[in-house]
């Protein structure tokens, strides 16, 4: 599978090159050149296909050229010690439940799978330094996943604030091969340092940068995967329609849903559920985005005013508008229906959603109660109820059980640097110690 630009002046590139290149030049991001016919994997698997087993079995297709089925197995196993669960709750609703990795989150998944698929992509003698800006737990998962992997270095930047979660023995410093850095600055400032970085031909060079942001397409791809899994979980108890409702935030997950269906899912539609940040609903319908204040929410990984797929999802409504307005339908829940989604989803049916997860049952719920609605659908849920453990008592009154895995999160962990937010303050900190 190739990869071209947004910007589209570049040619195309391989899948290795665009994950071991991440940024293209011309200024614009990687998404598929092609979109491949997936349907003679996704319509006949059978129901009892593990994740593991779906993975190593699609990945050699999806990125023909780069992976064999041999070396896609060991990327499915070394990546995958945790599975995505299709939970089906009645006749309409189901919820695939992607919170089992080390942190979560279903950013774990695309996490995994880039390092793994990587580690396998380098040549023995290669090596390649990935830098990353993340916020709260991104960095842990990402840590955990770069951990030991062969040829590799993993540069993480924090903003401004307390660093978290983090294990000591990843650092370089004591024979691990993760450097988290400081920044004094912020996310965004993280950002544009990594932009900056890659654009400095001589020092992306020497290092081999790359980056593990979810501008990475090997970190967008792999979410396909858990789409076709719930896919082939349900298909033989599907009648009418199929959606899908995916909290949207940078609207990376979206995006993968939607590729999923370009590459043969037969699935009848997508709810992009934002919260109160909900400005890009109106680009989804057809007027000029026009990016809104950020208000801060109880579902904070979906406050985001201007999402970094912006590039992706509008190269997707340049070449079909109208399929995409019947396609994707935009929803906003504020605060108040989501803490209300998540009681009646534990009332109704036992099943405890984190904040972020319940603004796409809210939306999930609205739809199915519109006239003619004959369907069903899957509602992702994409944060652990454990993260937001006071907001889920709050809302249903239940306990939830901390996992054992989850005691480091919260405990504070001190960067290896701290430095001002200029590229070459950061080059130097990632010479002292390379
Ligand atoms: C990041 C995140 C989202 C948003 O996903 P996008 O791909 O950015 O739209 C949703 N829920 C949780 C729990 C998240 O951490």
């Amino acid at each position: 599978m190739l990869f071209r630009s947004t910007g589209s002046t570049e040619k195309e590139v391989s899948f290795k090159d665009a994950i071991l290149h991440c940024l293209p030049r011309d200024g614009g991001l990687y998404v598929p050149a092609s979109v491949l016919d997936m349907r003679q994997y996704v319509l006949h698997m059978g129901s009892e296909t593990s994740y593991p087993e779906l993975v190593a079995t699609v990945a050699p297709t999806l990125l023909q050229g780069d992976l064999n089925p041999l070396s896609a197995a060991r990327i499915a196993e070394s990546a995958f010690d945790f599975e995505p669960e299709l939970k089906q709750l009645d006749d309409n609703f189901s919820v695939l439940t992607l919170f089992n990795g080390p942190t979560g989150v279903f950013k774990d998944y695309g996490i995994a799978f880039l390092a793994a698929v990587m580690e396998e992509l380098l040549k023995n003698d290669q090596q390649a330094m990935i830098l990353s800006a993340v916020r709260q737990d991104t960095g842990v998962s990402i840590a955990h996943a770069f951990y030991k992997r062969r040829g590799m270095i993993s540069v993480i930047l924090y903003p401004s604030g307390p660093v978290r979660g983090l294990d000591p023995k990843y650092y370089i410093t004591n024979g691990g091969n993760i450097i988290p850095i400081q920044i004094r600055g912020t996310f965004d400032d993280c950002q544009r340092l990594i932009v900056e970085a890659i654009n400095d031909r001589p020092f992306a060079e020497r290092y081999g940068i790359t980056c593990a942001n979810a501008i990475n397409p090997g970190r967008l791809l792999p979410q396909i995967f858990y789409y076709f899994y719930a896919f082939i979980k349900l298909k033989k108890t599907l009648s009418g329609e199929l959606i899908f409702s995916v909290p949207a935030g940078n609207f990376g997950n979206l995006i993968a849903g939607l590729y999923a269906w370009k590459m043969g899912m037969p699935v009848n539609g997508f709810i992009a559920a934002m919260n109160a940040n909900n400005a890009f609903g109106d680009y989804i319908k057809g007027k000029n985005f026009k990016a809104g204040r950020l208000i801060q929410t109880n579902s904070p990984a979906l406050d985001v005013s201007v999402p970094s797929n912006y590039e992706r999802l509008a190269s997707f409504y340049a070449e079909a508008p109208a399929v995409m307005r019947n396609m994707v339908y935009p929803d906003s829940i504020d605060d108040n229906t989501t803490i209300a989604a998540m009681e009646k989803a534990w009332k109704t049916y036992n099943i405890l959603l984190d904040p972020h997860s319940a603004v796409a049952f809210a939306a999930a719920q609205r739809l199915s109660q519109t006239a003619g609605f004959n369907g069903h659908v899957v509602v992702l849920a994409t944060g652990h109820p454990a993260k937001q453990a006071d907001l889920v008592m709050q809302a249903t009154g239940q306990l939830v059980n901390i996992p054992e895995k989850f005691s480091n999160l919260w405990k504070k962990t001190d960067p290896m640097a701290t430095i001002v937010p200029q590229l070459d303050a950061l080059e130097g900190a990632i010479a002292s110690c390379c």
